[in-house]
């Protein structure tokens, strides 16, 4: 099972998780937050928790998950703010810029697509500098859809044009790469290694990388061995698409 760099025109990659550790939003949504409303509204840690959690959960696959307004009005908190306070743990994951280079080098139109609400992605790019390797930056608040609506990648589409069958997507959840894989994004990778403080777990559905420098080919080659290389799922090795 190879994949060939030629046949790819269009690169897609997914922010937190994906190219950014997702430790810092974890740390920020399950500690940080938790215990700032806790001290404002005097209440046991554990209390603040149990109730956020499930405000949370209530809000996913929707955009107010990552809505940084909702969130401050809905909890009372400067979230904005609070972001700033641990801006320190924002980090980029391994070889990811080794990667992204590695698509300048090679032509290929980079976007950015992200749930990310435009207060998230100015902080996240300002800290990590990564904005200058992509051809273009899309916040899913800007299309009115999550990427976990399958209507998104056709309205991505109609933004910034590609051909799904050229096109490759790099994301940490199964969600969205389904919903791609059904609108006909052909190229699908799952990073498992979302998080530097969780171990990684591969995708039973999508070929998983811990990291991206696990698809760049070897010098003089434009073809890299996923078998090889990543881990594969058994039910891919028997639809073969070379
Ligand atoms: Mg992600």
């Amino acid at each position: 099972m190879k994949l060939n760099w030629n046949d790819i025109e269009t690169v897609l990659l997914d922010m937190d998780g994906t190219l950014l550790d997702r430790h810092f939003d974890d740390h920020f949504w399950l500690e940080h937050v938790p215990r700032t409303y806790a001290r404002k509204n005097t209440l046991p840690l554990g209390k603040a928790k149990e109730l956020l959690y499930a405000l949370f959960r209530s809000q996913e696959n929707t955009l107010n998950w990552t809505d940084l307004d909702y969130w401050s009005s809905r909890l009372g908190l400067d979230i904005p703010l609070l972001k700033r306070e641990v801006d320190h743990l924002i980090a980029v994951h391994p070889h990811v810029t080794d990667f992204l280079l590695f698509l300048k080098r090679n032509g290929k139109a980079v976007q950015l697509v992200t749930n990310a609400h435009g207060k998230t992605l100015d902080l996240k790019l300002r800290k990590t500098r990564l904005g200058p390797y992509f051809d273009g930056i899309v916040s899913a608040h800007d299309l009115g859809l999550p990427k976990e609506d399958g209507r998104f990648w056709e309205r991505l589409r109609e933004k910034t044009p590609y051909d799904p069958e050229h096109t490759m997507l790099g994301e940490d959840s199964e969600t969205n790469l389904s919903t791609a894989q059904a609108y006909g994004i052909r190229y699908l990778f799952y990073v498992s290694r979302s998080s530097s403080s969780l171990p990684p777990s591969p995708s039973r559905r999508f070929i998983s990388l811990h990291y991206f420098s696990q698809l760049i080919p070897p010098a003089g080659s434009s073809e890299i061995d996923l078998k090889r290389y990543c881990s594969v799922p058994n039910e891919l090795f028997a639809e073969v698409r070379t």
